[in-house]
């Protein structure tokens, strides 16, 4: 036969599946010209004109040699962006799985999986600040004069510049420290009142080098037995989740450190998770005295310190990787291991899209990579109790503290009682004022906890009744007397306190509630000539100001430290011997089925400081409501009581952990538009639901307004997480044809009101 000269077969065709991170839940393909066929990795960025864009980004998350459209209507790859894929197929998989479950498109599950400064690198060396471009006086004046106008925006940016920052401030943290876009930004640097600069940024606060080296401890006789059922797991690889249930001071931590050993020891790599407000330098320490190859992941580092974290952790440069919730993604080579710490905190579930839970990611992804994860709580998740009791998930108790060193004793003190019993009413009682007296007369410290920022919680009127509430929100206005406003904590609208009630205009509005300024400076009145400080969102603004303040305090120049839950984590300090929680009852009273969880929680975590070192602790709990059994049991550090009457409590109810739970959220300007998306999607889930589905809605949130938008809400539950997850794939059509109305979904909501 003759040859047929010079004829090559034709290459059989190649197709990029690529998706991108917008809210489309399919993917799309793109023929892979020749030239480019050699360096297409699945998992690297791609640039495809993709609808009216002819410059668009997309993810390579599969190659395929045949599709099912017709030729002429598939465009090549323009371009690939990535020498090396960006994550590797078993994190690509895990991106898939988070967005079926979270009810996302597969583009955002990846987005969320990538640091910025990976995904656009080159820029972020230095650090964009905003400052001041008139003088001070200027504009106080302007302010004066156009607080409350049209540019009300503009004074309360200029405002917090002068009055609140301290330090830089990135336009970023600016604007959201303000509650406005960046646009607001944008129009005051055209009319030069500000203006951005360039600087250098600082070193990571926590990089810094490796201290000297400790060696393990030797474990005690239930941390061995812990270590025992771990460490075999570890060995054999074995996809494997522990709960590791221990009082605060049992050692939970000395437990990771050698599970996490056993895993370098074995050439793979671990993940520790912690809360974001517990990445605090002593934390850091703890771990990099064990491991000098550890790799840090958190949110004050620039882009640049981040991505080049990121790097080092993808060359398997760190065998540790620590960061909060975002680090689950951290794209180590060989993972054995993830550290869950302080599991029940919320902090984990992330509340924009994908709104996943780190914790469960966490899980997902051992599955995928046949890894053990440990999951540590002094007050684990119900969730989490569940999967134990149900034999999903295997557990660890340390009962005591290590050294059997004391829980702290807590007194429950009857607010009932001491209205009326003292003469003049205060909202520290007398006990309480009683120990920190002596306290601070022994030199020693005292934290005063109270989950309430501000002055005064609200404003009323004795006349009328009016409550002063927000224009935009229906929510009432925290009072701040040192700033001498009143501001909305849902939106940060600001106006001048009233004198007179604004409804009625002849009643003096009365301003009512305690929040933590009060304490503060309530604490500096009963106790001149003791330093005093406050911690919460309102004064942690500024790149370093919780390092400055903790410092202070662990170093005794502060005797009286203030907070909101900042303070219940992390400052494990022998001279605190006196802690009081100002008021125990202020997430008790949510409509949520969680609320008693939360207080439990608070309380028994709050209590855990006390008492670290030598000195015994005392513990105040000031209470409404002290024969609660969220109260009582916290006082006495016994979870498994709690847990056990809470679950009956859900099972009865119906509620998770024994159901599943989705929630939508309607919300736009025109309330009868919200409410006819909520009965529509309501009336769509009817019809698809299966049996043992219950459907509570739609009704308005418990914040009916916000920003001006109506809200309503639809709550699913379900018996099994595979009904959720097909409700969500029902619903998809209807969100994405939703219009005027934006609606959220929340998978494994952490609040339902
Ligand atoms: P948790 O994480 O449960 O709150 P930690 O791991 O922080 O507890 O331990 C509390 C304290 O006890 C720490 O100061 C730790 O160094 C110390 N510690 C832990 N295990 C031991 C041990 N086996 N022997 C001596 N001290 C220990
Ligand atoms: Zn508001």
């Amino acid at each position: 036969m003759p040859e047929s000269p010079a004829v090559t077969a034709p290459s059989p065709d190649l197709f990029a599946e690529v998706v991108f991170d917008r809210p489309l839940r399919r993917s799309y393909h793109y023929r892979v010209p020749e030239r480019l066929r050699a360096s297409l990795p699945p998992g690297a960025r791609v640039r495809v004109s993709f609808g009216r864009q002819a410059d668009a980004t997309g993810y390579c998350v599969g190659l395929v040699d045949k599709v099912d459209l017709p030729p002429a209507r598939i465009k090549d790859v323009l371009e690939v962006l990535d020498a090396e894929p960006l994550l590797s197929p078993l994190l690509l998989k895990l991106t898939e799985q988070v967005a079926a479950h979270y009810g996302c498109s597969w583009g955002q599950a990846l987005q969320a999986a990538l640091p910025r400064g990976v995904r656009a690198p080159g820029r972020g060396r230095t650090l964009r600040v905003v400052e001041l471009a008139r003088p001070p006086e200027t504009l106080q004046a302007w302010i004066r004069e156009h607080r409350g106008g049209r540019r009300d925006k503009q004074t309360r940016v200029l405002r917090v510049l002068l009055e609140e920052v301290q330090g830089d401030v990135t336009p970023f943290e600016l604007s959201s420290m303000c509650g406005v876009s960046r646009s607001v930004l944008g129009t005051l640097a055209r009319e030069g009142f500000i203006r951005f600069a360039e600087r250098s940024a600082a070193a990571d606060p926590l990089a810094g080098p490796p201290g000297p080296v400790e060696n393990p401890l030797r474990p005690n006789e239930e941390q061995q037995k812990a270590l025992g059922e771990i460490l075999e797991r570890v060995r054999s690889g074995e996809f494997t989740v522990f709960l590791v249930q221990g009082v605060t001071g049992s050692g939970k931590t000395e437990i990771y450190l050698q599970a996490i050993d056993e895993v370098v020891r074995a050439g793979r790599q671990a993940i520790v998770l912690v809360p974001e407000i517990s990445l605090t330098p002593q934390t850091v320490q703890r771990f990099r005295a064990r491991f000098s190859r550890l790799a840090v992941l958190h949110s004050r580092q620039t882009e640049s310190q981040r991505r080049d974290q990121w790097l080092a952790i993808r060359k398997a440069e760190a065998s540790v990787v620590i960061g909060a919730r975002s680090a689950v993604f951290a794209p180590v080579p060989r993972l054995g291991l993830i550290v869950v710490d302080e599991e029940h905190e919320n902090s984990f579930k992330q509340e924009n899209v994908p709104r996943y839970h780190a914790r469960d990611v966490a899980v997902l992804r051992a599955r995928i990579e046949n890894a053990v994860v440990l999951l540590g709580s002094a007050t684990p998740s119900l969730e989490s109790y569940h999967n134990w009791r149900t034999g999903k998930y295997r557990r660890v108790v340390l009962r005591s503290r290590v050294e059997d060193r004391p829980l702290p004793e807590v007194e429950i003190l009857d607010m009932n009682v001491e209205l009326a019993g003292a003469k003049y009413w205060n909202f520290l009682s007398r006990r309480l004022r009683h120990l920190m007296d002596e306290a601070l007369g022994r030199q020693e410290q005292v934290l005063l906890f109270l989950n309430r920022r501000g002055f005064s919680t609200h404003a009323k009127c004795p006349r009328c009744g009016h409550v002063l509430t927000c224009g935009q929100c229906s929510a009432a206005m925290t009072y701040y007397e040192r700033r001498h406003l009143a501001v909305c904590l849902h939106c940060r609208k600001e106006i001048e306190p009233p004198d007179l009630c604004p409804a009625c205009l002849v009643g003096k509005m009365r301003y009512l509630g305690i929040g933590t300024e009060k304490v503060e400076e309530e604490s500096r009145k009963l106790f001149p000539g003791h330093r005093v400080a406050r911690m919460d969102s309102d004064t942690m603004r500024g790149h370093d100001a919780y390092e400055r303040v903790f410092g202070e305090f662990r170093e005794g120049r502060i005797r009286v430290l203030v907070g909101t839950q900042m303070i219940s984590k992390g400052l494990d300090l022998p001279n605190v011997t006196v802690v009081g929680v100002v008021s125990a009852d202020t997430s008790r009273d949510l409509p949520d089925f969680r609320a008693f969880e939360r207080t439990f929680q608070l309380v028994a975590q709050v209590a855990g400081r006390a008492g670290r070192g030598n000195k015994p602790g005392r513990v105040v709990v000031q209470t409404f409501a002290p024969e609660h059994y969220s109260i009582v049991l916290a006082a006495r550090h016994d979870f498994e009581t709690f847990a056990e009457r809470e679950m009956r409590e859900r099972e009865t109810a119906g509620y998770p952990p024994f159901t599943r739970a989705m929630r939508l959220v309607f919300s736009g300007l025109r309330e009868n538009e919200v409410e006819a998306a909520g009965e529509e999607a309501a009336r769509r889930l009817q019809e698809v639901a299966p049996a043992g589905v219950r459907l509570l809605g739609p009704a308005p949130c418990f914040l009916p307004m916000l920003r001006l938008h109506h809200r309503w809400q639809v709550l699913a539950l379900a018996p099994e997480v595979g009904m959720i997850r097909y409700l969500v794939r029902c619903l998809e059509p209807f969100v994405q044809a939703t219009r005027r109305v934006d609606v959220t979904l929340d998978v494994d909501p952490f609040s339902v009101f």
